[in-house]
Parts: C-alpha cells; structure tokens; sequence
C-alpha cells in the first residue's frame, strides 16, 4: 500500500478549510474531481464540462475489481475537490484509500436513490457486493439518477458553478432520455422468448430488468477459479433446450470459460461486450453512450442471429 505523507494530509486538511469557505464568484481553476472509474469519470465530464478536470483512478480497459490503489492515485485523491464513487460495494478499495489520504471533502456516492437489484451468489467474478448488484449503470434509467446526483455533488463542491452544472446535467440527461428510447426501440421486433443472452460476466442484472432481455451466466464459476463442470454442462443443455445464439465476451473479464461453451455447442462468440469499462478513443465505448449503444446493437445482432 502506499505509504502515508504528513505533507498530504496537511495538504488535504487545508483543502477542506478551503472547502468550508464560499467558494469564489469565478474559479479560475478548474474543479479537481476524481471519478473511481471510466464510466462515472465520462458522466461527470459530460456534465462538469469545462468547469471540472477529471481524473477517473480505474482507466478505460482497466478493471475496478483487482485494482490497487498505487501512490499516484492516492495523489490525486488528496488533491482532490470532489470524489465520485458508484457505491453498491463495487469499490471495495475506496474507504481504506479516504482513510489514508484523509480526504474529507464533498463525495458523490453515485447509485444513491437507485432500486438495486439483489446481487447474484455466482457472479462471476468477486467484487464485495454486500447484498447489491453493483453494475447499476447498465440501465440508463439509473445513469439518469447517477447525471442527477453528480451535478448535486458539483454544486455542493463549487457553488459558483451550479447554473452551470444544472445545465449539465439537463442537457446529459435528455441526450439519456433519446438513448433510452433508442434502446427500446432496437429491441422492440424481438419477441420477449427470444431476448436470452450468454455472458461470462453477470454485469447485465441492469440492462436485462430495463429492456427485458434475460442474461445468463455461468453458474458457480469465477474468474478465479476453474469453470465447474456441472455448472458448465447444465448451461450447454439449456443453451440447446432454448436455442440461445447469442454467446458474449466482455472487455474485462477471462474469456476462457465463453470459449469452452462456444466449443461445446458449436456457437461462435458473437463479440464482445462492454460491462464495467469504457475505452480509449477508437476502441468502440469512450464515452457512457457509446457504450451502451454499441452493447445494444451487439446485442440485438446477436439474438436475431445477424452476423
Ligand atoms: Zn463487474
């Protein structure tokens, strides 16, 4: 872990005096945020604009489950004005990293408001739930409510800039509403039996109760752990029993287990999809909405059985 700077926490401490204090008619500077990961750190560029500088600690392609705090992102988190965290127990790191920076500025606990959905057991791989279902932005109902409470925490952080972070957030969240619909509207031919979707990853619990689409994922099995054979063998039958097509590949997660039912049943992966990481430019997901529309389309190609 990273070693604890008196510096930094004297520096931290004065930035919450600062903090305390109204905050200047015109910041020349822009509001330090730190986002814990790519896709909230897109929602709050989206909706901070040129008022904020965003660092987002868990990187485009980079995995929030086995990340570890190094001295740089501990760095940044002292120097921070605003944090932006998802909640739900996605980032498990976080209240030891607060801790030792002693970050005690304006935080943004991202889901807060939102329905969460029960966690699975099996999910595939092991954030430390708690009860919940961490991956609440796969709905876009819930990014509304996330767009809502990033621009409440900006406001808190710098309310010089409220107007400004108010038509943010109006502006984000109605170019959600027309990606909401789209959404609905990509998958409308598809009949309800057909919507069932294999993923190695259960991110989907969101996107699925949103658009009625069922996602499957392999029973018992983690990232870390062998693929169980039983667990394997009983999705398989019900791949065949149901005549599912659609067999996916995620951006952050062991694509060995798709592979072996794509074996097993003479399906081909139909791709990959993005669950918990944005990319860079070019690589199909920068930001929030490119995401969520490419998974759809991949997704609908898939069950109608396009190529
Ligand atoms: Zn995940």
């Amino acid at each position: 872990m990273f070693v604890l700077c008196r510096r930094r926490i004297a520096l931290a401490g004065a930035l919450a005096s600062v903090l305390a204090a109204p905050a200047p008619a015109h910041a020349a500077e822009p509001l330090r945020v730190v986002a814990t990961f790519s896709i909230l750190g897109d929602l709050v560029r989206q909706v901070g604009g040129e008022r904020v500088a965003v660092q987002t600690l868990v990187g485009p392609g980079a995995d929030a489950h086995v990340f570890q705090p190094a001295p740089t992102h501990a760095r940044q988190v002292g120097q921070a004005q605003l944090v932006v965290s998802n909640g739900l127990g996605y980032e498990g790191w976080m209240p030891r990293l607060l801790q030792s920076t002693g970050y005690k500025g304006p935080q943004v606990v991202a889901t807060q408001g939102i329905k969460p959905i029960k966690g699975d057991k099996d999910h595939g791989h092991d954030h430390d739930h708690g009860h919940a279902d961490p991956h609440a932005w796969q709905s876009v109902p819930n990014a509304i409510v996330y767009v809502k409470n990033i621009g409440d925490g900006l406001c808190a952080a710098d309310a010089a800039g409220c107007a400004a972070y108010r038509a943010g957030a109006a502006r984000t969240t109605d170019e959600l509403k027309k990606l909401d619909a789209d959404i609905r509207t990509a998958w409308a031919p598809i009949p309800l039996p057909e919507r069932k979707v294999i993923t190695s990853h259960a991110a989907y619990a969101y996107y699925g109760q949103a658009y009625d689409v069922r996602f499957l994922s392999p029973q018992g099995v983690s990232t870390e752990s062998e693929a169980s054979a039983k667990g394997v063998a009983q999705l398989v039958r019900q791949i065949r029993r149901d005549g599912i097509r659609a067999l996916f590949i995620e951006n952050v997660s062991d694509p060995r287990l798709i592979q072996q039912i794509a074996r097993e049943t003479g399906l081909k992966p139909a791709g990959r999809l993005f669950s918990d990481s944005l990319t860079l430019a070019g690589g199909g997901a920068p930001t929030y909405v490119d995401m969520m529309r490419a998974n759809t389309q991949a997704l609908v190609r898939a069950v109608a059985g396009r190529p």
